[in-house]
């Protein structure tokens, strides 16, 4: 398989469904041997792995809890003890929601979204950097919110982890540039994956100019020419809303 991405490696947390699984599919296409991690389901993690198998592409499944900072250092050990130590994409995908009110959202609720949501992309970044800057190239893609860039009633702590996701893409984007690192956001705001599917869709889509809701794939398009495309080398430090026209500067 030839493309954007041969020879290349990437990695995509969060990756047996959903978004992290679109884009893990994406970077395939691309030629990237794509290191697929999960956390729970070892079962969707392979399916996804034997799809990008089945179209000629190279991909791993690596469990690891991305909050858990010990289990960060074994996956990327893991990482690098797979693909001749590179690393030329991060795209970290991994996310949850514990929605609820202020008043009645649990600091535990609290604690696991900003864990996972901020930690996580921040544990991941701080270990790609490690690989990149000896590079001197590196691409990352943070997976941020809609909810990150205007707030969201009772996603308190997650539109606070995803904006501090933003504030770390711009601090890593400034810190990283000089090596030839870039890092951006993408910002999504509903698509149809498990995390939305319980959501009720006429309120959400008349607040949509585009009248519906987006899919997985358009948000690993842009994954994809942010990662791979020499039209994207000069992009970085910036947060690009994908949400059919929801939010708009
Ligand atoms: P999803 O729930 O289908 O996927 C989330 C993935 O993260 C799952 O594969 C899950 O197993 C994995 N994960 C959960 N905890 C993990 C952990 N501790 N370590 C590693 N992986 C873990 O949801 P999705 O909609 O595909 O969301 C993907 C990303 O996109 C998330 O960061 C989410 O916040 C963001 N996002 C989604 C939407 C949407 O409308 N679906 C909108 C904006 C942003």
């Amino acid at each position: 398989m030839t493309g954007l991405l041969t020879g290349k490696v990437a990695l995509v947390t969060g990756a047996g469904r959903g978004i992290g699984r679109a884009c893990a599919l994406a970077l395939a296409s691309e030629g990237a041997a794509v290191a697929v991690n999960y956390s729970r389901s070892e079962e969707a993690a392979q399916q996804v792995v034997a799809a990008i198998e089945a179209a000629g592409g190279q991909a791993v499944a690596l469990k690891a809890d991305v909050a858990d900072p010990k289990q960060v250092e074994r996956l990327f050990a893991d990482l690098l003890a797979k693909y001749y130590g590179r690393l030329d994409a991060l795209v970290n995908n991994a996310g949850i929601t514990r929605d609820g009110l202020i008043l009645r959202m649990s600091l535990e609720d609290w604690n696991q979204v900003v864990a996972l949501n901020l930690t996580g992309t921040f544990l991941c970044l701080k270990a790609a950097s490690r690989i990149m800057l000896k590079q001197r190239c590196g691409r990352v893609v943070n997976i941020s919110s809609t909810s990150g860039v205007a707030g969201n009633a009772g996603q308190a702590n997650y539109s606070a982890a995803k904006a501090g996701v933003l504030g770390l893409t711009r601090s890593a984007a400034r810190e990283l540039g000089s090596r030839g690192i870039t890092v951006n956001a993408v910002a999504p705001g509903f698509i149809a994956t498990d995390m939305t599917s319980a959501l009720e869709l006429e309120p959400i889509l008349a607040q949509v100019p585009l009248r519906r809701v987006g899919q997985p794939e358009e948000v690993a398009g842009l994954v994809r020419f942010l990662c791979a495309d020499p039209a994207a080398a000069y992009i970085t430090g910036q947060v690009i809303t994908i949400d059919g026209g929801m939010v708009m500067a």
